[in-house]
């Protein structure tokens, strides 16, 4: 069965950059180095803030990411603390080469999920996105993660460039043994919002995917994948009819945390100087006016205030100049739950 997972105030989500640096050189990052820094945060500053988000969220569940956060030497030191500070759930998101061994310095019973990239089914797609050879690492990687007693998942970004190849996912993960699969939306920011990331304006049009693709395919894929055991979280993107729309930005409780102290409450923020708030001597300030707040409460009838800014390509009009549909939240989810 299929849920639309409801934003609350009661379970928050950390989602914390403890870097920016990555070995890889994917061609849709959303990193952006001029807004987000190129720091390696300490593991002094890294144990201050999580101590900091534990108590303020209530437990949290903890994503701890980069950049790729295996290239941090102390990541195991990270996430041991973290479980020793209670958060709820723990994950790691990698792209697949783990480095400093990290395999065997994390015991599997610190991390909820050990969750991986992967932007294909083949190499061919996969590694034209994000670099040769990655596609052998990566699957390399969860098997020996699967192998080693983690529980693991994948993040799979949809766009244009390898959505064919989604249906052929599920038989993959299931081979791999992976248990959660994330579909993502590409989002228009980072290297996809060019032109500096020399990302042309024909590629940004056309990256990501029109609603009646999305609709026609993505629900009947993490379906397929329920039925071989996966549990499948994936974006609602298109509201329907009778949908409310809400902004998680004021009724959800979410950080995106960078190693640069900016704090964001919305990912489509992140290309800009809009944080809400910023560490500043391990605790949480507000910063100035005008900021992603100010966006939040906005009502337009296009759904989305931060969509129709930065990536209004998804939206479609009535011949009477209303829009045809309403574009979700991007963290408003659906998921289907394993069925084995
Ligand atoms: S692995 Fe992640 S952080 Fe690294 S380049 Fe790719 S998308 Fe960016
Ligand atoms: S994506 Fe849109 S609806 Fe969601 S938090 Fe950002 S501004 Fe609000």
């Amino acid at each position: 069965m299929t849920e639309t997972v409801a934003f609350s105030k009661h379970s928050a989500n950390v989602f914390f950059h403890i870097l920016t640096q990555c070995n890889l050189t994917c061609r849709h990052c959303y990193i952006n180095p001029t807004q987000h820094g190129n720091a390696m945060l300490p593991i002094e500053t890294i144990t201050a803030w999580l101590e900091f988000f534990v108590q303020k969220t209530n437990h949290a569940n903890l994503i701890l990411l980069g950049g790729e956060p295996t290239l941090h030497p102390q990541l195991p030191e990270a996430a041991k603390a973290a479980r020793r500070m209670g958060y709820k759930s723990i994950t790691i998101d990698t792209n697949g080469y783990l480095f400093h061994d990290v395999l065997n310095k994390i015991p599997p019973e610190d991390l909820d999920f050990m969750s991986f990239s992967l932007d294909g089914a083949t190499p061919q797609t996969n590694d034209r996105i994000r670099g040769e050879g990655c596609f052998a690492r990566c699957t390399a990687g969860i098997r020996r993660a699967v192998e080693r007693g983690f529980h693991t998942s994948l993040i799979f970004t949809v766009s244009k460039k390898n959505i064919h190849e989604l249906h052929r996912m599920p038989e993959l993960l299931n081979r791999l043994g992976v248990e959660r699969f994330f579909i993502q939306v590409i989002g228009i920011r980072g290297k996809s919002a060019g032109p500096v990331n020399d990302v042309t304006k024909d590629e940004k049009n056309g990256l990501q995917v029109d609603r009646d693709t999305w609709l026609s395919l993505i629900p009947a894929v993490a379906r397929e994948a329920a039925d071989l055991g996966i549990t499948v979280t994936y974006p609602k993107v298109f509201l329907g009819d009778d949908e409310r729309f809400e902004c998680a930005g004021l009724v959800a409780d979410n950080y995106f945390i960078f190693p640069n102290g900016r704090v964001y409450r919305c990912p489509l923020c992140e290309d800009y100087p809009l944080h809400s708030s910023e560490m500043n001597g391990n605790r949480l300030s507000p910063t100035g006016k005008i900021n992603e707040q100010d966006l939040f409460g906005l009502t337009i009838p296009e759904g989305c205030v931060m969509n129709k800014l930065i990536q209004s390509g998804n939206q479609a009009y009535r011949p009477n100049g209303a829009p045809a549909y309403r574009i979700a939240c991007c963290l408003l989810k659906e998921e289907v739950k394993a069925r084995q």
